[in-house]
Protein backbone atom coordinates (compact mmCIF):
# COMPACT_ATOMS: atom_id res chain seq x y z
CA UNK A 1 0.00 0.00 0.00
CA UNK A 2 1.32 3.34 -0.92
CA UNK A 3 1.42 6.10 1.49
CA UNK A 4 -1.50 7.89 -0.34
CA UNK A 5 -3.94 5.18 0.15
CA UNK A 6 -2.98 5.73 3.66
CA UNK A 7 -6.87 6.81 4.93
CA UNK A 8 -5.84 8.59 8.22
CA UNK A 9 -2.57 10.46 9.20
CA UNK A 10 -1.15 12.07 12.93
CA UNK A 11 -2.80 15.54 13.14
CA UNK A 12 -1.02 18.35 11.73
CA UNK A 13 2.13 19.56 14.21
CA UNK A 14 2.42 15.58 15.34
CA UNK A 15 4.40 12.88 14.97
CA UNK A 16 4.39 9.73 15.75
CA UNK A 17 7.19 8.01 18.47
CA UNK A 18 8.47 4.72 16.62
CA UNK A 19 10.50 1.99 18.04
CA UNK A 20 13.58 2.99 15.62
CA UNK A 21 14.05 6.42 17.61
CA UNK A 22 12.19 5.31 20.88
CA UNK A 23 14.99 4.25 22.50
CA UNK A 24 16.51 8.05 22.22
CA UNK A 25 13.58 9.53 22.85
CA UNK A 26 13.29 7.80 26.29
CA UNK A 27 16.97 7.94 27.23
CA UNK A 28 16.87 11.84 26.28
CA UNK A 29 13.62 12.03 29.28
CA UNK A 30 15.50 10.36 31.65
CA UNK A 31 18.79 12.26 31.07
CA UNK A 32 16.74 15.36 32.00
CA UNK A 33 15.22 14.13 34.61
CA UNK A 34 18.02 12.29 36.68
CA UNK A 35 19.83 15.08 37.86
CA UNK A 36 16.47 16.14 39.09
CA UNK A 37 15.94 12.81 41.06
CA UNK A 38 19.26 13.45 42.53
CA UNK A 39 18.51 17.06 43.68
CA UNK A 40 15.36 15.58 46.05
CA UNK A 41 13.00 16.76 43.10
CA UNK A 42 9.70 14.54 43.44
CA UNK A 43 7.53 13.28 40.14
CA UNK A 44 4.18 14.72 40.01
CA UNK A 45 1.58 14.16 37.16
CA UNK A 46 -1.62 16.63 36.36
CA UNK A 47 -4.13 16.01 33.93
CA UNK A 48 -3.52 17.46 30.49
CA UNK A 49 -6.41 19.79 30.48
CA UNK A 50 -7.36 21.80 32.85
CA UNK A 51 -10.19 24.81 33.50
CA UNK A 52 -9.54 27.08 30.30
CA UNK A 53 -8.77 30.29 33.51
CA UNK A 54 -5.86 28.40 34.84
CA UNK A 55 -3.58 29.46 31.98
CA UNK A 56 -5.49 32.57 31.31
CA UNK A 57 -4.48 34.14 34.54
CA UNK A 58 -1.36 31.57 35.17
CA UNK A 59 0.25 32.40 31.88
CA UNK A 60 -0.96 35.43 30.76
CA UNK A 61 -3.65 36.90 28.88
CA UNK A 62 -1.84 38.79 26.29
CA UNK A 63 0.60 36.22 25.53
CA UNK A 64 0.57 34.00 22.65
CA UNK A 65 0.54 30.92 23.92
CA UNK A 66 -3.42 31.79 25.60
CA UNK A 67 -4.42 34.00 22.95
CA UNK A 68 -4.08 32.39 19.72
CA UNK A 69 -2.15 28.53 20.90
CA UNK A 70 -4.37 27.55 23.30
CA UNK A 71 -6.35 24.54 22.24
CA UNK A 72 -9.46 24.21 23.67
CA UNK A 73 -11.98 22.03 24.32
CA UNK A 74 -15.69 21.91 23.68
CA UNK A 75 -17.78 19.71 26.42
CA UNK A 76 -21.08 18.02 26.23
CA UNK A 77 -22.13 19.96 28.84
CA UNK A 78 -22.96 24.09 28.56
CA UNK A 79 -22.31 24.62 32.19
CA UNK A 80 -19.40 23.17 33.04
CA UNK A 81 -16.14 24.70 32.81
CA UNK A 82 -14.70 25.06 29.62
CA UNK A 83 -11.62 23.36 29.45
CA UNK A 84 -8.22 23.55 27.89
CA UNK A 85 -5.12 21.29 26.72
CA UNK A 86 -2.18 22.51 28.90
CA UNK A 87 0.22 24.48 27.19
CA UNK A 88 2.62 24.40 29.52
CA UNK A 89 2.79 22.72 32.99
CA UNK A 90 3.79 25.57 35.35
CA UNK A 91 0.25 26.35 36.41
CA UNK A 92 -0.99 22.78 36.55
CA UNK A 93 1.78 22.10 38.91
CA UNK A 94 0.99 25.24 41.11
CA UNK A 95 -2.45 24.50 40.97
CA UNK A 96 -1.97 21.02 42.55
CA UNK A 97 0.55 22.01 45.14
CA UNK A 98 -2.31 24.33 46.24
CA UNK A 99 -4.88 22.13 46.00
CA UNK A 100 -3.15 19.28 47.62
CA UNK A 101 -1.47 21.76 50.77
CA UNK A 102 2.08 20.63 50.00
CA UNK A 103 3.17 24.27 50.72
CA UNK A 104 1.83 23.72 53.91
CA UNK A 105 2.23 20.28 55.04
CA UNK A 106 6.01 19.64 53.65
CA UNK A 107 9.19 21.35 53.86
CA UNK A 108 9.61 24.79 51.98
CA UNK A 109 10.59 24.67 48.75
CA UNK A 110 8.35 22.14 47.39
CA UNK A 111 10.51 20.38 45.19
CA UNK A 112 8.82 18.61 41.89
CA UNK A 113 9.29 17.50 38.67
CA UNK A 114 7.25 16.24 35.65
CA UNK A 115 7.72 14.56 31.98
CA UNK A 116 4.68 14.81 29.52
CA UNK A 117 3.21 16.13 26.48
CA UNK A 118 2.15 19.87 25.99
CA UNK A 119 -0.51 21.29 23.54
CA UNK A 120 -0.15 24.56 21.67
CA UNK A 121 -1.66 25.34 18.31
CA UNK A 122 1.59 26.36 16.67
CA UNK A 123 2.70 27.02 12.86
CA UNK A 124 3.98 24.04 12.50
CA UNK A 125 7.81 23.71 11.47
CA UNK A 126 10.90 21.60 12.33
CA UNK A 127 11.55 21.71 16.28
CA UNK A 128 7.97 23.34 16.61
CA UNK A 129 5.05 21.31 17.12
CA UNK A 130 1.16 21.29 18.29
CA UNK A 131 2.24 18.17 20.60
CA UNK A 132 5.92 18.45 22.00
CA UNK A 133 7.11 17.15 25.55
CA UNK A 134 8.81 18.76 28.04
CA UNK A 135 10.22 17.57 31.03
CA UNK A 136 10.43 20.44 33.70
CA UNK A 137 11.10 21.41 37.21
CA UNK A 138 9.83 23.70 39.96
CA UNK A 139 11.14 24.52 43.19
CA UNK A 140 7.83 26.06 45.41
CA UNK A 141 7.91 28.57 48.01
CA UNK A 142 11.30 29.70 48.18
CA UNK A 143 13.15 32.93 47.46
CA UNK A 144 16.82 31.87 47.26
CA UNK A 145 19.18 32.68 44.82
CA UNK A 146 21.26 29.58 45.18
CA UNK A 147 17.60 27.74 44.03
CA UNK A 148 17.83 29.63 40.66
CA UNK A 149 21.40 28.57 40.60
CA UNK A 150 20.92 24.89 41.18
CA UNK A 151 17.88 24.53 38.67
CA UNK A 152 20.60 26.61 35.67
CA UNK A 153 22.95 23.84 37.23
CA UNK A 154 20.78 20.89 37.10
CA UNK A 155 19.42 21.71 33.43
CA UNK A 156 23.41 22.31 32.18
CA UNK A 157 24.31 18.74 34.05
CA UNK A 158 21.19 16.69 32.13
CA UNK A 159 22.75 18.51 28.43
CA UNK A 160 26.25 17.80 29.11
CA UNK A 161 25.33 14.18 30.73
CA UNK A 162 24.02 13.51 27.13
CA UNK A 163 27.37 14.55 25.55
CA UNK A 164 25.75 17.60 24.27
CA UNK A 165 28.29 20.61 24.22
CA UNK A 166 26.94 23.06 21.50
CA UNK A 167 24.47 25.46 23.58
CA UNK A 168 24.81 28.50 25.73
CA UNK A 169 22.70 29.76 28.56
CA UNK A 170 21.25 33.20 28.29
CA UNK A 171 20.57 35.13 31.48
CA UNK A 172 18.69 37.73 32.72
CA UNK A 173 16.85 39.79 35.59
CA UNK A 174 12.86 40.84 34.57
CA UNK A 175 12.74 42.54 38.12
CA UNK A 176 10.42 42.23 40.94
CA UNK A 177 6.67 44.46 41.87
CA UNK A 178 9.39 47.22 42.87
CA UNK A 179 11.28 47.85 39.92
CA UNK A 180 9.72 46.25 36.94
CA UNK A 181 6.08 48.92 37.34
CA UNK A 182 8.87 51.85 36.91
CA UNK A 183 10.41 50.24 33.48
CA UNK A 184 7.41 49.10 32.29
CA UNK A 185 5.87 52.91 32.16
CA UNK A 186 8.78 53.86 30.99
CA UNK A 187 9.03 51.29 28.13
CA UNK A 188 5.76 51.93 27.50
CA UNK A 189 5.91 55.63 26.89
CA UNK A 190 8.67 54.71 24.52
CA UNK A 191 7.10 52.49 22.59
CA UNK A 192 4.15 55.11 22.18
CA UNK A 193 6.02 56.98 20.35
CA UNK A 194 6.51 54.25 17.93
CA UNK A 195 5.42 53.43 14.53
CA UNK A 196 4.04 50.40 15.08
CA UNK A 197 0.82 48.23 14.17
CA UNK A 198 -2.61 48.31 16.17
CA UNK A 199 -1.81 45.00 17.75
CA UNK A 200 1.33 46.26 18.98
CA UNK A 201 0.61 49.22 19.90
CA UNK A 202 -2.18 47.23 21.98
CA UNK A 203 0.62 44.83 23.50
CA UNK A 204 2.11 47.36 24.42
CA UNK A 205 -0.51 48.68 26.78
CA UNK A 206 -0.61 45.03 28.04
CA UNK A 207 2.68 43.71 28.33
CA UNK A 208 4.90 46.12 26.83
CA UNK A 209 7.83 43.84 27.75
CA UNK A 210 6.97 40.82 25.21
CA UNK A 211 7.45 43.93 22.03
CA UNK A 212 11.17 43.72 22.93
CA UNK A 213 10.78 39.90 21.92
CA UNK A 214 9.33 40.68 18.58
CA UNK A 215 10.86 39.21 16.30
CA UNK A 216 9.94 41.18 12.62
CA UNK A 217 12.49 43.67 11.77
CA UNK A 218 10.61 46.27 11.14
CA UNK A 219 10.01 46.28 15.29
CA UNK A 220 13.51 45.62 15.92
CA UNK A 221 14.54 48.23 14.09
CA UNK A 222 12.67 51.05 16.54
CA UNK A 223 13.76 49.55 19.45
CA UNK A 224 17.61 50.53 19.38
CA UNK A 225 16.78 53.46 21.73
CA UNK A 226 14.66 51.45 24.17
CA UNK A 227 14.57 51.64 27.25
CA UNK A 228 16.77 48.46 29.47
CA UNK A 229 15.34 46.50 32.16
CA UNK A 230 19.01 46.34 33.87
CA UNK A 231 18.97 49.92 34.13
CA UNK A 232 16.08 49.78 36.60
CA UNK A 233 16.75 47.23 38.76
CA UNK A 234 16.15 48.49 42.54
CA UNK A 235 18.62 47.26 44.53
CA UNK A 236 17.47 43.88 46.04
CA UNK A 237 17.28 42.20 42.54
CA UNK A 238 20.72 43.81 41.56
CA UNK A 239 21.85 42.03 44.81
CA UNK A 240 19.79 38.62 44.10
CA UNK A 241 20.83 38.35 40.35
CA UNK A 242 24.74 39.01 40.97
CA UNK A 243 24.25 36.26 43.52
CA UNK A 244 22.56 33.94 41.04
CA UNK A 245 26.02 35.06 38.98
CA UNK A 246 28.42 33.84 41.31
CA UNK A 247 26.99 31.10 42.13
CA UNK A 248 27.14 29.63 38.53
CA UNK A 249 30.30 31.26 37.78
CA UNK A 250 31.78 29.00 41.07
CA UNK A 251 30.27 25.99 39.61
CA UNK A 252 31.98 26.43 36.15
CA UNK A 253 28.90 26.90 34.63
CA UNK A 254 29.32 29.32 31.81
CA UNK A 255 26.32 32.05 30.74
CA UNK A 256 25.76 34.71 28.86
CA UNK A 257 24.39 38.08 30.10
CA UNK A 258 21.12 38.96 28.12
CA UNK A 259 19.45 42.16 28.58
CA UNK A 260 16.99 41.79 26.08
CA UNK A 261 15.99 38.16 27.31
CA UNK A 262 12.06 38.18 27.90
CA UNK A 263 10.21 35.17 27.09
CA UNK A 264 6.79 34.31 26.04
CA UNK A 265 5.01 33.94 29.77
CA UNK A 266 3.29 36.88 31.70
CA UNK A 267 4.62 35.32 35.16
CA UNK A 268 8.12 35.47 35.12
CA UNK A 269 10.13 37.83 37.72
CA UNK A 270 13.54 38.16 38.23
CA UNK A 271 15.71 35.20 37.13
CA UNK A 272 15.18 34.38 33.78
CA UNK A 273 16.90 32.20 31.20
CA UNK A 274 17.02 30.06 28.36
CA UNK A 275 19.07 27.22 26.72
CA UNK A 276 19.88 27.93 23.56
CA UNK A 277 21.48 25.33 20.48
CA UNK A 278 23.16 26.68 18.12
CA UNK A 279 22.60 23.97 15.44
CA UNK A 280 18.93 23.69 15.30
CA UNK A 281 18.36 27.21 13.57
CA UNK A 282 15.15 28.95 13.99
CA UNK A 283 13.61 26.93 17.07
CA UNK A 284 17.01 27.41 18.47
CA UNK A 285 15.53 27.05 22.21
CA UNK A 286 16.27 23.76 23.75
CA UNK A 287 14.82 24.99 26.99
CA UNK A 288 14.17 27.56 29.72
CA UNK A 289 12.52 29.12 32.55
CA UNK A 290 12.84 31.25 35.43
CA UNK A 291 11.15 32.80 38.78
CA UNK A 292 7.79 33.64 38.86
CA UNK A 293 7.07 34.64 42.33
CA UNK A 294 3.81 36.19 41.77
CA UNK A 295 2.30 33.19 39.95
CA UNK A 296 0.90 31.75 42.91
CA UNK A 297 -1.41 35.00 43.84
CA UNK A 298 -2.65 35.14 40.47
CA UNK A 299 -4.43 31.74 40.66
CA UNK A 300 -5.75 32.41 43.83
CA UNK A 301 -3.01 31.32 46.42
CA UNK A 302 -0.68 32.83 48.89
CA UNK A 303 2.52 34.13 48.41
CA UNK A 304 4.62 31.62 47.36
CA UNK A 305 8.22 33.01 45.09
CA UNK A 306 9.37 29.75 43.41
CA UNK A 307 11.46 28.81 40.47
CA UNK A 308 11.20 26.50 37.63
CA UNK A 309 12.16 25.32 34.47
CA UNK A 310 10.92 23.25 31.28
CA UNK A 311 13.30 21.40 28.67
CA UNK A 312 11.83 20.48 25.55
CA UNK A 313 12.46 16.66 24.75
CA UNK A 314 11.87 16.84 21.34
CA UNK A 315 14.55 19.69 20.71
CA UNK A 316 17.16 17.33 22.79
CA UNK A 317 16.74 15.56 20.22
CA UNK A 318 17.04 17.37 17.14
CA UNK A 319 19.99 18.87 18.97
CA UNK A 320 21.75 15.13 19.35
CA UNK A 321 21.42 14.63 15.55
CA UNK A 322 23.46 18.30 14.82
CA UNK A 323 25.94 17.38 16.95
CA UNK A 324 25.97 14.05 15.54
CA UNK A 325 25.91 12.15 18.61
CA UNK A 326 24.38 8.73 18.95
CA UNK A 327 23.15 7.28 22.49
CA UNK A 328 24.15 4.04 23.59
CA UNK A 329 20.79 2.57 23.42
CA UNK A 330 20.88 -1.17 24.38
CA UNK A 331 18.87 -3.74 22.57
CA UNK A 332 15.86 -4.66 23.31
CA UNK A 333 15.67 -8.35 23.28
CA UNK A 334 18.82 -10.38 24.19
CA UNK A 335 18.10 -13.75 22.86
CA UNK A 336 16.34 -14.85 19.98
CA UNK A 337 14.84 -18.60 19.65
CA UNK A 338 14.47 -20.20 16.13
CA UNK A 339 12.43 -23.62 16.00
CA UNK A 340 13.20 -26.12 13.58
CA UNK A 341 9.78 -28.14 13.11
CA UNK A 342 6.62 -28.31 15.16
CA UNK A 343 7.95 -30.24 18.26
CA UNK A 344 10.90 -27.50 18.95
CA UNK A 345 7.97 -24.49 18.24
CA UNK A 346 6.11 -25.82 21.33
CA UNK A 347 9.59 -26.32 23.41
CA UNK A 348 11.38 -23.13 22.31
CA UNK A 349 8.22 -21.24 23.42
CA UNK A 350 8.36 -22.73 26.90
CA UNK A 351 12.17 -22.16 27.02
CA UNK A 352 11.46 -18.07 25.84
CA UNK A 353 8.80 -18.24 29.14
CA UNK A 354 11.25 -19.11 31.33
CA UNK A 355 13.99 -16.98 30.20
CA UNK A 356 11.86 -13.73 30.36
CA UNK A 357 10.41 -15.16 33.82
CA UNK A 358 14.17 -15.51 35.11
CA UNK A 359 14.83 -11.81 33.66
CA UNK A 360 16.58 -12.33 30.56
CA UNK A 361 14.79 -10.38 27.27
CA UNK A 362 13.58 -12.69 24.42
CA UNK A 363 12.13 -13.23 21.81
CA UNK A 364 10.90 -16.23 19.39
CA UNK A 365 10.45 -16.50 15.75
CA UNK A 366 6.67 -16.77 15.11
CA UNK A 367 4.50 -17.26 12.18
CA UNK A 368 5.48 -20.77 11.45
CA UNK A 369 8.52 -18.91 9.06
CA UNK A 370 11.55 -21.52 8.43
CA UNK A 371 15.41 -21.29 9.78
CA UNK A 372 16.41 -18.58 6.95
CA UNK A 373 13.65 -16.10 8.02
CA UNK A 374 14.57 -17.15 11.70
CA UNK A 375 18.51 -16.04 11.59
CA UNK A 376 17.66 -12.96 9.50
CA UNK A 377 15.16 -11.98 12.17
CA UNK A 378 17.10 -12.89 14.99
CA UNK A 379 19.98 -10.21 13.32
CA UNK A 380 17.44 -7.70 12.96
CA UNK A 381 16.25 -7.93 16.97
CA UNK A 382 19.33 -7.34 17.75
CA UNK A 383 19.85 -10.17 20.02
CA UNK A 384 23.59 -11.04 20.46
CA UNK A 385 22.57 -15.23 20.48
CA UNK A 386 20.43 -17.35 19.03
CA UNK A 387 18.38 -20.28 20.63
CA UNK A 388 17.96 -22.67 17.89
CA UNK A 389 16.48 -26.29 17.79
CA UNK A 390 15.63 -29.36 16.06
CA UNK A 391 14.20 -32.48 16.61
CA UNK A 392 17.75 -34.41 17.06
CA UNK A 393 18.93 -31.21 19.23
CA UNK A 394 15.75 -32.36 21.63
CA UNK A 395 16.10 -35.70 21.26
CA UNK A 396 19.48 -35.71 22.48
CA UNK A 397 18.07 -32.87 25.48
CA UNK A 398 19.84 -30.00 24.09
CA UNK A 399 19.76 -26.69 22.31
CA UNK A 400 22.07 -24.65 20.08
CA UNK A 401 23.64 -21.67 21.34
CA UNK A 402 24.85 -19.22 18.98
CA UNK A 403 26.71 -16.15 19.72
CA UNK A 404 25.72 -13.92 17.12
CA UNK A 405 28.59 -11.89 17.21
CA UNK A 406 31.43 -14.23 16.70
CA UNK A 407 29.22 -17.06 15.13
CA UNK A 408 30.46 -19.67 17.45
CA UNK A 409 27.58 -22.16 18.06
CA UNK A 410 27.78 -24.38 21.02
CA UNK A 411 24.96 -27.21 22.55
CA UNK A 412 23.46 -26.55 25.92
CA UNK A 413 21.46 -28.88 27.63
CA UNK A 414 17.84 -27.63 28.04
CA UNK A 415 17.64 -27.21 31.91
CA UNK A 416 21.23 -25.46 31.75
CA UNK A 417 19.88 -22.73 29.45
CA UNK A 418 18.84 -20.18 31.82
CA UNK A 419 21.94 -19.97 33.80
CA UNK A 420 24.57 -20.31 31.17
CA UNK A 421 22.75 -17.31 29.54
CA UNK A 422 22.57 -15.23 32.51
CA UNK A 423 26.41 -15.95 32.89
CA UNK A 424 26.80 -14.87 29.32
CA UNK A 425 25.14 -12.06 29.25
CA UNK A 426 26.61 -10.55 32.20
P1 LIG B 1 8.43 27.39 27.04
O1 LIG B 1 7.42 26.62 27.85
O2 LIG B 1 7.83 28.14 25.89
O3 LIG B 1 9.35 28.18 27.89
O4 LIG B 1 9.34 26.29 26.34
C1 LIG B 1 10.30 25.52 27.01
C2 LIG B 1 10.93 24.57 26.00
O5 LIG B 1 9.92 23.72 25.45
C3 LIG B 1 11.51 25.28 24.80
O6 LIG B 1 12.81 25.71 25.05
C4 LIG B 1 11.44 24.21 23.74
O7 LIG B 1 12.55 23.34 23.84
C5 LIG B 1 10.20 23.45 24.09
N1 LIG B 1 9.08 23.89 23.25
C6 LIG B 1 8.24 24.95 23.42
N2 LIG B 1 7.32 25.01 22.45
C7 LIG B 1 7.56 23.97 21.62
C8 LIG B 1 6.95 23.47 20.43
N3 LIG B 1 5.87 24.05 19.90
N4 LIG B 1 7.49 22.37 19.82
C9 LIG B 1 8.56 21.75 20.36
N5 LIG B 1 9.17 22.17 21.49
C10 LIG B 1 8.69 23.26 22.10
Amino acid sequence: MSSTSQAFQAPRGTYDILPTTAGTVLAVREALAAPLRRAGYGYVETPVFEDVNLFSRGVGESTDIVTKEMFTIATRSEESQRLALRPEATASVLRATLEANLHRTGNLPVKLWYSGAQYRYERPQKGRYRQFWQVGAEAIGAEDPALDAELIILADDAYRSLGLRNFRILLNSLGDKQCRPVYREALQNYLRGLDLDEETLRRAEINPLRVLDDKRASVQDQLGGAPMLVDFLCEDCKAYHEQVRELLTAAGVAFEDDPKLVRGLDYYTRTTFEFVHDGLGAQSAVGGGGRYDGLSEMIGGPELPSVGWALGVDRTVLALEAEGITLDIPATTDVYAVPMGEQARRVLFGLVTGLRRAGVSADLLFGGRGVKAGFKAADRSGARFAVVAGERDLADGVVQLKDLTSGDQTPVALDALVTTLKEKLQ
